[in-house]
């Protein structure tokens, strides 16, 4: 099962919330793992002399230009929708960087000028001293994309058994690609304080895809219920529990761990479930 988080507001917050879960659902004994779709991790997972370790390298098919079969004819750069191909006098440039590898280019080309590399652009790593947290690391110049959340997830979720529960940090923003999110999750945790982003986002979307859980910042949580939103959970959000989540601690505050039963009891993990 694969449960996201998503959020629209930086600082203590999805992350947070679903990092808390993770150590929740480990104590219980449930087979469970811990995917950041970017490098960072939650701080609660850092341990003393840990390491990062490779664990499946990313590759991804990129076009590669030969100057000597090319003719000029600007056609690759035509057919690229994504600005990816530059030419500079008789030298084309591509930036896989922008590159979505959909192939049009090399479709294009007549002379067998422009074909596919094998390239490898990150790596996604496992920490040495808990087998069940991952994370992403990507080459400087790679910029995530939808063929980024396809591709890793896969490539996870095949090394995994079918009853394995996968949560996946993803960095706040980066909102164009929460449909991709969406429809590759089977339950979605949003995090907000922000009531018109919900709103945008629970109107937007079909509710046959991922189900949603909203989870609300609890100093705002009069605006939704105020809405009709009774059901989001009212997550507190107190100087408190931001020292702790920072300094790498379980959150002990009691609300703060009731949020986390009832969180786990909404996503149907209970034990009885
Ligand atoms: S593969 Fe597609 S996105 Fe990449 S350079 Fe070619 S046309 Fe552009
Ligand atoms: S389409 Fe092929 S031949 Fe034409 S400019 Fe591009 S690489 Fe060269």
């Amino acid at each position: 099962m694969i449960i996201t988080g998503i959020g629209s507001n930086g600082g203590i917050g999805v992350t947070t919330l679903l990092a808390n879960l993770f150590l929740q659902l480990v104590n219980q004994g449930k087979d469970v793992y811990w995917l950041s779709l970017s490098n960072l991790v939650p701080p609660v997972f850092y341990q003393k002399d840990m390491k990062w370790v490779e664990f499946e390298p990313i590759m991804r098919e990129v076009p590669s230009w030969n100057k000597h079969n090319c003719k000029f004819c600007d056609e690759c750069q035509k057919a690229c929708n994504c600005g990816a191909i530059a030419r500079y006098g008789e030298f084309y440039v591509i930036y896989t960087e922008l590159c979505i590898s959909c192939g049009a280019c090399v479709y294009a080309c007549k002379k067998n000028a422009i074909n596919f590399t094998h390239k490898r652009v990150g790596y996604i790593e496992q920490s040495s001293l808990n087998h069940r947290v991952f994370r992403v690391n990507l080459n400087q110049r790679e910029i995530f994309s939808s063929w980024h959340c396809h591709t890793i997830i896969q490539k996870l979720k095949k090394n995994l058994s079918e009853q394995a529960i996968v949560l996946i940090g993803f960095p706040s923003g980066f909102r164009e690609l929460w449909a991709d999110l969406i429809g590759l999750s089977d339950k979605i945790v949003f995090y907000t304080n922000d009531i018109y982003v919900w709103e945008m986002l629970y109107k937007s979307i079909s509710h046959d895809q991922a189900e949603m859980i909203l989870a609300v910042n609890s100093n705002y949580f009069d605006t939704f219920i105020e809405r009709g939103y009774s059901f989001g959970l009212s997550v507190p959000h107190t100087k408190e529990i931001s020292i702790e989540a920072i300094q790498g601690k379980p959150v002990s505050d009691e609300g703060y761990r009731q949020v986390i039963d009832d969180l786990i009891y909404t996503l149907n993990l209970s034990d009885n479930a």
